[in-house]
């Protein structure tokens, strides 16, 4: 049994008492929900703020980046060992880090075993660029970066990974259910090769992009869709809500069926 995920990634926004402002008005609405995991993503400055502000709520923290190394000479670079007990997620491999900062399926593989040596859940990004969907490369391109990034990295049930076609991110233009479950479906079937199917199926797989309260519904809707990874509409609070409330509602009348 797979739990439902919903996580904000907030990115670069919020000022530390905006974040505090928008992280109380959800803890209410949000621990009004239960049957769903949900877990907000600041930016890093925010989370000894927000981890007070969550102090007994259901909602959990995840951090946006992180570097791999425990400590050391690496200025500007946050670690493990410091977001260790702040936050229980951390996104990976965003398609905005490997674009904009030149993340490498290396590097991404190096965090993610650092990761789960700190005992945070990684929740990886995947996915294709717009050029690639259009030359019928998306499998090919997720098999090579769920190989490098997933590289020598033993099983482990607190991998979450975001499938998250490039194009759709941002751009208003999400992917169909349909097609996000079909491409969620090759990565538990990758998944179950690297690693074995019984692990496969535990592992929660989510879609990213574009993701509003007037489409989740399409992709929670999905068996093989257990969750999103929600940018711009995270930072609305009656918005995330929404996607919270429904994706929650819509996973326990699955279950109970
Ligand atoms: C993201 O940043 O992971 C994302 C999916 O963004 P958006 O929902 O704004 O497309």
């Amino acid at each position: 049994m797979r739990i439902p995920l919903i996580a904000g990634n907030w990115k670069m926004n919020t000022t530390v008492a905006e974040a505090e402002k928008l992280a109380s008005s959800l803890r209410d609405s949000l621990d009004k929900i239960d049957g769903i995991e949900k877990v907000l993503c600041p930016p890093i400055i925010s989370l000894t703020t927000l981890s007070k502000v969550l102090q007994g709520s259901s909602v959990k923290l995840g951090a946006q980046n992180m570097y791999f190394e425990a400590r050391g000479a690496y200025t500007g670079e946050i670690s493990p060992l410091m977001l260790k007990g702040l936050v229980e997620f951390v996104i990976l491999g965003h398609s905005e880090r490997r674009s904009y900062f030149a993340e490498t399926d290396e590097l991404v593989n190096k965090k993610v075993q650092a990761a789960l040596d700190f005992k945070l859940k990684p929740i990886l990004c995947v996915g294709e660029r717009l050029e690639e969907n259009e030359a019928g490369k998306t499998e090919q391109v997720i098999t090579r970066q769920l190989e490098g990034d997933l590289a020598n990295i033993e099983p482990s049930i607190d991998l979450v990974i975001a499938y998250e076609p490039i194009w759709a991110i941002g751009t208003g233009k999400a992917a169909d259910g349909i097609t996000a479950a079909t491409t969620i479906k090759f990565i538990r079937d990758t998944l179950a090769n690297l690693w074995n199917s019984d692990i496969a199926q535990e592992v929660r797989l989510l879609y990213g992009g574009s993701v509003t309260s007037n489409n989740i519904a399409e992709f929670v809707s999905q068996p093989e869709i257990d969750g999103a990874l929600v940018g711009g509409a995270s930072l609305k609070a009656d918005e995330f809500s929404s996607i919270v409330g429904q994706s929650a509602a819509i996973k326990k009348l699955r279950s109970d069926a």
